[in-house]
């Protein structure tokens, strides 16, 4: 199937309430990445009390403890229907907050526990430290490994049952400063503290969650032809390693 006539649809969860430190990144670069190869992309920005259709792929960006209390009901109500699209293979990228609220529950600092949609197996309890600073992780699945970004969160997150990290965290803290792992990911469904915005310097990311937003939308393996990513690289090479 040629590129030309390529389409993914990207439902953007929330992006009034959880788009902390520039999350919106994420979305243009998925966005550009697409265009620059003829790839058609529907970008659904779904508010509160909005019906969620279904998409290619799901992002929800981070926020603070306010912002999680006023999204998280508002979620839970949809918390089958994504469970669903998730078990039909659809994409799902949930960045600090937005991770949060993908799993069992938040529990922050002060407060009722906030319920999560369960689409990963883990739960999150807010710290007495907050967790600051530049972060790399090393994959095992991505081509180069690493990621980086940035973190900024109080809440520790705890992996269960057969739910992998995204990767070793190399420096910074990650989920909980404790096990060394950063992130989560079970099935298409991928969890991250990174902030930073995430995938501007992490094409190699960016790259994989397209080609797999493709694949759910068309039932095939389709391998996108490479872009010059000197800057990108350039830039996320520049980072790799570095805590300050
Ligand atoms: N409020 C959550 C925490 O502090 C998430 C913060 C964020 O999205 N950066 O852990």
């Amino acid at each position: 199937m040629k590129e030309g006539s390529l389409k993914i649809s990207i439902g953007h969860l929330y992006p009034k309430h959880l788009n902390l430190y520039g999350d919106m990144g994420n979305i243009i670069t998925l966005t550009k990445r697409c265009e620059w190869r003829g790839i058609d992309v529907e970008y659904d920005p779904i508010g509160v009390g909005d019906r969620i259709k279904e998409h290619d792929l799901y992002f929800i960006g981070g926020g603070q403890d306010r912002q999680q209390i006023e999204v998280a009901e508002e979620l839970y109500k949809h918390k089958e229907f994504l469970q669903e699209e998730r078990d039909n293979n659809a994409v799902f990228l949930g960045i600090c907050g937005g991770y949060q609220l993908f799993g069992h529950y938040y529990q922050p600092f002060d407060g009722d526990k906030l319920k999560g949609i369960s689409l990963l197996d883990v739960y999150t309890v807010a710290g007495k430290k907050r967790f600051i600073g530049n972060v790399t992780v090393e994959t095992d699945f991505l081509t180069p490994k690493t990621l980086v970004g940035f973190e900024n969160h109080s809440g520790l997150t705890y992996l269960q049952g057969d739910t992998k990290p995204l990767g070793e965290v190399a420096v910074g803290n990650g989920n909980n400063g404790e096990d060394k792992t950063e992130g989560a990911q079970y099935k298409n469904v991928f969890g991250t503290y990174l902030h930073g915005s995430l995938l501007p310097k992490n094409p190699n990311f960016a790259d994989y969650l397209i080609e797999l937003a493709l694949e759910k939308r068309y039932g095939e393996k389709i391998v996108l032809k490479k872009l010059d990513d000197e800057l990108e690289l350039a830039t996320h090479n520049s980072l790799v390693g570095k805590a300050y």
